[in-house]
């Protein structure tokens, strides 16, 4: 544990930063320092999170309180690390991947009681860095921030962004291009790779720890299940059927589902190439790397439980000496996956087309799979398709109409749906308005890099309260197209 006491004229801030994990899991975390930031500068501060966390955010504006949010003071006693991980990425395994250009800065308790990491991505090369140089550009950092908030206001669990500070720094990419370091809050950074990485070190005392920190943080009944260490891994199995349900329900595209993108706590994390699908297409792919579309909206469950079956790999050692018993035991749990991810993605379904609960299966499966035939044949916007279905119950039948080119197949289909009696308000609570669309966010990233952070200010107004339609925020609703245009004079901030 360290404190650190704010001194001179600036609000004083009394930062606790634990290092937990630094201490437990010592051969899996470098001692490491961030590189200096000359010139720091704040670009973003997520206010209402930095509250959260006990954190004064007038403090975090001050000079000092820049200083810890790009890793340059370090509060006493706080050990900053590199996290060690591995990982498989587009299906190829890589022994050694690690924190390369990121920091876990220690762990804080927030006003909750709850403990969260504060990591740093950005913050300079580490001993993980292997060509990188250990930096990130302003652009992806604040593409991190909006699209992880975007996410936590529509309820997927997530990591958070508190701040986005640009360093002063240039970062050479194609051009070069201004740096930062983004300040992340996760539950923790453990991942699927942390596991790997563990596994493949034949230490299995360090296994045995990883994996009672993980359950001590993040499923703690799992310590009085009979067979602790498969409850753990159930739990992640679980978690992720459920978060990767939320992700489709949305159109949400992570883009590079690599397993040490793949946390253990079910937040999303690492918010790369990622996007919100428009027209409905299960091959869309957002990542230009991605060239086998491995990690394509459709591919997303299969790919979360082909990651979930490198963890069980992991892990085997732990759940039984007998290494048959161990197989059979996680082939069994890892077939929980489909069963969870599709009760929860059904239920989902069920909800965004305003049928209660109580609609059994067999009524709303084949309701669902036509529509999502009938979407994905007529390339129908993902997002203001259920605002307009909802709108469409209530008798304003043309915004919906406009949006099919095979109207009578609409009609059909529609005509199957009201008979159910949808209630359009449960709908409008969780359809979203406002999703970060690519383009929106291509613009608002443009514009902060010309310096203009007021298109960001507005999408981040609109994201981060999705359900409540605005009418001054109209353009950021609607899905791109060839002559959507003037965004930036839609919004007075
Ligand atoms: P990511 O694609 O951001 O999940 O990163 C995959 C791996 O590459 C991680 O080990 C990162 O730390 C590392 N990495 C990504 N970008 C850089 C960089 N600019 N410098 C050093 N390491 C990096
Ligand atoms: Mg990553």
């Amino acid at each position: 544990m360290s404190t650190l006491e704010g001194m001179g004229v600036a609000p004083a801030q009394t930062v606790i930063l634990g290092d937990r994990f630094a201490r437990e899991l010592a051969e899996m975390a470098i001692p490491w320092q961030a590189e200096k930031a000359t010139d720091p500068r704040l670009l973003v501060l997520n206010e209402p999170l930095a509250v959260e966390l006990g954190l004064d955010p007038e403090w975090l504006r001050s000079t000092e309180g820049l200083q810890l949010l790009v890793g340059n003071l370090v509060p006493e006693g706080a050990t900053p690390v590199a996290q060690a991980y591995a990982g498989h990425q587009f299906g190829g395994y890589n022994a050694r991947l690690g924190d390369g250009r990121a920091l876990l800065l220690g762990e804080l308790t927030d006003v909750n009681g709850r403990l969260r990491d504060l990591h740093l991505k950005g913050s300079g090369r580490t001993p993980f860095a292997r060509g990188g140089d250990g930096l990130a550009a302003v652009g992806p950092m604040l593409r991190e921030y909006v699209v992880s908030e975007a996410m936590h206001a529509m309820g997927i669990p997530t990591t958070r962004s508190l701040a986005v500070v640009a360093t002063g720094r240039s970062v050479h990419r194609e051009t070069l291009l201004p740096g930062a370091v983004l300040a992340r809050v996760a539950a923790s950074h453990l991942r699927v790779g942390s596991f790997q990485f563990a596994g493949s070190t034949g230490d299995v005392h360090l296994l045995r720890r990883l994996a009672d920190h993980a359950i001590t943080r993040h499923y703690p009944d799992a310590a009085t299940a009979e067979r602790p260490y498969l409850a753990l891994f159930d739990g992640v199995v679980g978690a992720q059927a459920s978060l990767i349900a939320k992700w489709m329900l949305v159109g949400f595209v992570h883009g590079v589902m690599n397993t040490d993108n793949m946390t253990i706590s079910g937040e999303t994390i690492d918010f790369g190439p990622c996007g919100f699908m428009e027209a409905f297409d299960s091959a869309t792919v957002y990542s230009s790397i991605d060239h086998d579309s491995r990690y394509a909206y459709g591919n997303q469950p299969t790919v979360a439980e082909w990651n979930l079956a490198r963890l069980a790999e992991a892990l085997l050692p732990l759940f039984h000496d007998d290494q048959e018993q161990a197989i059979a035991l996680a082939t069994q749990s890892l077939g929980g996956f489909r069963r969870h991810y599709t009760a929860a993605w059904s239920g989902g379904m069920r909800a965004k087309l305003g049928l209660p609960d109580s609609r059994t299966d067999e009524v709303s499966t084949p309701l669902v799979k036509d529509l999502l035939a009938l979407l994905e044949n007529n390339r129908v916007d993902h997002t203001t398709f259920y605002r307009d279905l909802a709108a469409f119950a209530r008798g304003n039948t043309e915004p919906i109409r406009g949006k099919f080119l095979n109207l009578p197949a609409f009609d059909s289909w529609a005509a199957r749906w009201l008979a159910l009696v949808p209630d359009a308000d449960l709908m409008d609570r969780v359809n979203p308005v406002y999703v970060p669309r690519n383009q929106l966010v291509e613009q608002a990233l443009a514009a902060a890099s010309e310096a203009d952070l007021d298109p960001m200010g507005c999408l981040l107004d609109a994201v981060t309260r999705p359900y409540v339609e605005r009418p001054d925020l109209a353009a950021y609703a609607a899905p791109a197209s060839d002559d959507f245009g003037g965004y930036q004079t839609f919004c007075g901030t």
